[in-house]
């Protein structure tokens, strides 16, 4: 031991436990020590990039789903060149970018392939050594796009593909993307038509060319093409045209009636009386009627590409819980891509996000989603309460917020990147979006009644979402001043009361309902809203009742944490065989559920799970439990109002 050293004395006395701390300290263990990481990327500046990036996409092969990608990027002679691939994606709020996927990577100078290394931390960059004659860089790839759902979210099928700039492209570290300037280009499948909220500069032997745009603007401006495309102007003024762009599987598909077109016209028109103001020059829903490209809904600036069911149009009625979903990507336009959180804004794509505003970015996003779809007609007003009365009571049944706050759910993009999960209700998911939304009705409802119904959230929305004219240079703003924002419209401890809603291990707040007029509450039968969405979704909803979710072939879908499937320890992707010794279906489990409620018998149910098979009983006479909104005849209808077009 070493007595020379006066602190350690001291604490061999004082305990064992602060010793060896102490130890700790001062000497070196004889195990391994870590070696010195690579220097850090060049951060980026906010400075122009000398000379115009040329980019060229050959988006033709749709049988193998390859893109091929040829870029022209001027250089500084002789200075070090660090490519980076988009890793950071607005939107997705999270890394999620498919460095994984690129393939074939060649870099040249004057003819001559240049050395190229990945960084070994960084591995979405790249080390070129630029020879000193060369004044630019050929870089050549394809991106191999998924061909099977197990590798990730397929692009491109032989009716459509959906062009992700920041899937074809390298850019330079070192520099904001607005800084950046290209020029791109794609070639399509020949009669392909396509949509993007880009300008076109020129069209010849098949390869349209673009106007020259920075990267933010281009990686915000996606396409869809397809082999069945069809154009409606949703608006027509000249200084801001709406348009809604569908692909479809089959051209028989896109069978737009007049009252559907004339929704979607509406809600341009309720957008513009809630907000005041629109924040582009143009806008395109890129809108696939698909179940063969992977799902999307993702906003940006002048356009949304938004992914939905192939009967969207020719089985309207049926789909009513994909109707909220352009009137969600439209909203972002404002909230989200022009006012946008502080920390959730990066000058690159391969700078760290942190969504700790997500709860305003999708939480209002979804709760004017629901609202615009309302007023516009896309919803009628009993499948907008019963959307809500579904999403308050899985809210009511979920316990995860007693142990996780709101607020900490704003990590989930990055932490866990929309992986599957065992037991959703407890672990959390992203549930800033419904939760969220019910925060928002909270405080709809609230500025309401404290301004006896003189004010209400859509004075917040005109506000904050609305300033800054025609703009789309994003805006920025912190929790402070969405705090602003609201006591400007109503006066009250509005930091306090958000900050209990995010940061309280307590359960989801309900109020709004109350307080918009409406009780939830629970019948033995299912509204035509929450009865179309188990049709669509082939399943059998039991969550409010046994406790789990279950497909039409049997297989559990989700299990309530601490629900009665949980407490007889089922779990997901048990399969259930027969129900009181029939063989498994919807309609005999529902039955089943009924009879317990009359007879008092047990509910059986065998179950499979590997290779086990077991019999299950479930002592459980509450019979069927689908939830709703009613209204409360002793609270003014504020919800009702809400809802109401403008
Ligand atoms: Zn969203």
């Amino acid at each position: 031991m070493s007595g020379g050293v006066p602190g350690l004395t001291r604490t061999l006395v004082i305990g064992a436990f602060l010793s060896l701390s102490a130890v700790g300290l001062l000497s070196q263990s004889s195990g391994p020590q870590p070696t010195p990481l690579p220097p850090p990327i060049a951060a980026p500046r906010d400075v122009t990039y000398p000379g115009t990036i040329r980019l060229a996409v050959d988006a033709r092969d749709i049988e193998r789903r390859i893109l091929s990608v040829r870029e022209t990027l001027p250089v500084r002679p002789g200075e070090p060149l660090v490519l980076l691939f988009p890793q950071w994606l607005p939107g997705s709020h999270s890394p999620t970018g498919r460095v994984d996927k690129v393939a074939g990577l060649t870099i040249r100078a004057n003819g001559t392939a240049l050395v190229w290394r990945r960084d070994v931390v960084d591995v979405f960059a790249f080390h070129v050594d630029v020879p000193p004659a060369a004044s630019s860089v050929d870089i050549e790839f394809q991106y191999t796009s998924p061909v099977e759902t197990s590798e990730g979210r397929v692009v491109m099928t032989a009716e459509m593909l959906n062009l992700q700039w920041n899937q074809v492209l390298m850019y330079p570290a070192g520099y904001f993307t607005r800084q950046i300037m290209v020029e791109p280009s794609v070639r399509l499948p020949e009669g392909w038509q396509f949509a993007a909220a880009l300008e076109t500069a020129s069209t010849t032997s098949g390869v349209t060319t673009f106007k020259p745009l920075p990267l933010e603007t281009l990686v915000d401006s996606p396409m869809f093409a397809g082999r069945y495309f069809q154009r409606f102007e949703l608006d027509s003024n000249p200084a801001a045209p709406v348009r809604l762009n569908v692909v479809a599987d089959r051209a028989e598909l896109i069978d737009v009636k007049p009252d559907q077109l004339d929704a979607h016209r509406e809600l341009v028109r309720q957008a513009y009386k809630l907000y005041g103001s629109h924040h582009y020059d143009h806008y395109d829903f890129l809108l696939a009627l698909t179940d063969r490209m992977g799902g999307i809904g993702l906003e940006h600036h002048r356009s949304s590409e938004d992914g939905t069911v192939p009967t969207y149009f020719t089985a309207w009625e049926r789909n009513a819980d994909q109707h909220d979903l352009l009137a969600h990507e439209y909203t972002h336009s404002w909230n989200g891509k022009f006012r946008r959180p502080a920390d959730l804004w990066t000058p690159n794509y391969n700078v760290p996000m942190r969504g700790s505003l997500l709860w305003v970015y999708e939480g209002q996003t979804e709760y004017w989603g629901y609202v615009l779809a309302a007023r516009s007609g896309l919803l009628t007003r009993q499948q907008t309460l019963d959307a809500l009365g579904s999403v308050a009571a899985t809210y009511e049944h979920r316990i995860g917020h007693q142990w996780r706050a709101l607020q900490d759910t704003t990590n989930d993009p990055i932490a866990a990147l929309r992986r599957p999960l065992a037991w959703r209700s407890w672990e959390r998911s992203e549930d800033y979006y419904y939760e969220g939304l019910l925060i928002w009705l909270d405080v709809d409802t609230l500025i309401r009644e404290k301004s006896g119904d003189r004010k209400s959230l859509d004075d917040f929305a005109a506000a904050f979402f609305g300033v800054g004219g025609t703009s789309y240079v994003p805006m920025t703003y912190t929790f402070e001043d969405v705090v602003r924002a609201l006591n400007a419209v109503q006066p009250y401890d509005w930091a306090s009361f958000l900050r209990a809603r995010l940061d309280s291990r307590g359960p989801a707040p309900l109020d709004g309902v109350s307080r918009g007029g409406y009780q939830l509450t629970y019948r033995d039968t299912p509204t035509d809203y929450f009865r179309n969405s188990e049709l669509r979704r082939r399943v059998s909803d039991m969550m409010f009742s046994l406790g789990f979710v279950v497909s039409d072939d049997g297989r559990l879908t989700e299990v309530l944490w601490d629900g009665l499937a949980f407490k007889n320890s089922l779990t997901l992707g048990t399969q259930v065989i027969s129900v009181n010794g029939a063989a498994y279906s919807g309609d005999r489990l529902r039955e089943a559920v009924r009879d317990a409620q009359k007879t008092g018998m047990p509910i059986e149910l065998s179950v499979k799970n590997g290779d086990r098979y077991r019999t299950v009983s479930f002592n459980y006479r509450d019979g069927l439990r689908y939830p709703r909104l009613e209204r409360d005849p002793g609270k003014p209808a504020r919800l009702d109002q809400i809802l109401e077009s403008r």
